[in-house]
């Protein structure tokens, strides 16, 4: 293979990490290199964790020099990476092509390495509580946007663990971007790529139920998130606004499909407002709620946004929620803070980040 006989591209090279393998299969066919070339590149980017394409010693020195012409290496440029003062946290804000940014975070607990990756550049639904939402929506991601915010965290943490989970829990909504999500999954997913079990992938969702019914179709396996936040509909028709169309009986019906679909657990997220939401009578009402279905509670007290006047409940009466919750309910989480205000819920990402 020389430079010459690569079949030259016509427009701007696509994203490497937009591309399943058999898509980039297909891609260099159409630019005349045989498809196993293909196979060589994914091992080299995603296992040996290699991306300039001179280091990629077993493909044809010629191929190596000019291949950059029709598929493209190249990560978001990290504009800045702030890191919580115990060390276990670190928030990385991605300066996409067109100028816009996105925020991805990496937690550290003793057990595992988790990764919370952003699906849009903002949100058009407007929960109550949640800096993303009084951004508005600006713009989906696209597949290749997702799959990097993974590789640029992985990339900074040497890929030293074997094992990291994801959960799309930055900013945006997941199921509002169903296609580029989906296709980033399976990316993630790809037995010769990075090879990330399904049972590592959460997806979270204000609610959505055309789109869950969709994504259980799909059969992907990924582990489910409802973010319930209110036990009447008159409260979550305030907090999360999407609850006036798909109301919450319509969604628990959803998420217990899902969970008999999928054969897994479905997390239901509550964000504990104080004075709004933390009352026993909400607890007992969670707790029934919990049991319909199979199901684990995740409690996240609430994160100050700036410029929002909801209050997070103080620690004891997060750990009466909680306790009024273990008795009833089958398993239950306290996302705690990590290190500082700004590190407790991914999903109060934007508009916090300091301009860099
Ligand atoms: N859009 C999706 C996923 C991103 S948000 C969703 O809403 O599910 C991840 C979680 O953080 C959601 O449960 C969200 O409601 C919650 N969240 C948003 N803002 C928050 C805040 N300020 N404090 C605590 N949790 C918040
Ligand atoms: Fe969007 Fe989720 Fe924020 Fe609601 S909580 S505005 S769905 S990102």
């Amino acid at each position: 293979m020389t430079p010459a006989s690569l079949v030259p591209a016509t427009g701007p090279a696509p994203s490497f990490f937009g591309m399943s393998r058999d898509r980039l299969r297909r891609h260099v066919l159409g630019h005349g290199v045989p498809a196993f070339r293909a196979e060589q590149m994914y091992a080299w980017v995603y296992q040996k964790h290699v991306r300039d394409p001179l280091g990629m010693t077993n493909l044809p020195r010629g191929f190596r020099e000019s291949v950059s012409g029709i598929c493209d290496f190249a990560l978001p440029e990290t504009a800045s990476v702030h890191k919580s003062p115990d060390g276990n946290t670190h928030k990385f804000v991605l300066r996409l092509a067109d100028g816009a940014r996105v925020e991805s975070v990496s937690m550290r607990t003793p057990r595992r390495l988790t990764f919370c990756i952003s699906s849009q550049v903002g949100c058009a639904l407007k929960c109550s509580f949640c800096a993303t939402g009084l951004m508005g929506l600006k713009r989906n991601l696209r597949a290749h946007e997702i799959v990097a915010q993974v590789m640029t965290m992985g990339d900074h943490h040497g890929w030293r663990d074997d094992r990291f989970n994801i959960v799309y829990m930055g900013m945006g909504e997941p199921l509002a971007n169903l296609a580029a999500v989906t296709e980033s999954i399976r990316i993630l997913h790809d037995e010769r790529g990075l090879n990330l079990g399904a049972r590592r992938v959460t997806v979270s969702t204000s609610g959505l139920v055309p789109q869950i019914e969709e994504l259980a179709k799909l059969d992907l396996q990924v582990g489910l998130a409802i973010s319930l936040h209110a036990t009447t509909d008159e409260l979550r028709d305030e907090l999360v606004p999407v609850n006036k169309r798909w109301p919450i009986r319509m969604l628990l019906d959803a998420a217990r499909d899902y969970s008999r679909t999928v054969g897994r657990r479905v997390t239901l997220e509550y964000t504990l407002l104080g004075g709004v939401n933390d009352s026993m009578e909400d607890a007992d009402r969670l707790a029934e709620f919990a049991r319909e279905l199979p199901s684990k509670v995740n409690l996240i007290p609430y994160n100050p946004v700036p410029g929002l006047d909801w209050k997070r409940p103080s620690p004891a009466a997060v750990e009466a929620f909680a306790e009024r919750l273990y008795p009833r309910a089958p398993a239950v989480t306290v996302r705690h803070t990590q290190g500082g205000e700004i590190w407790a819920a991914c999903g109060q990402l934007g508009g916090l980040t300091p301009e860099a």
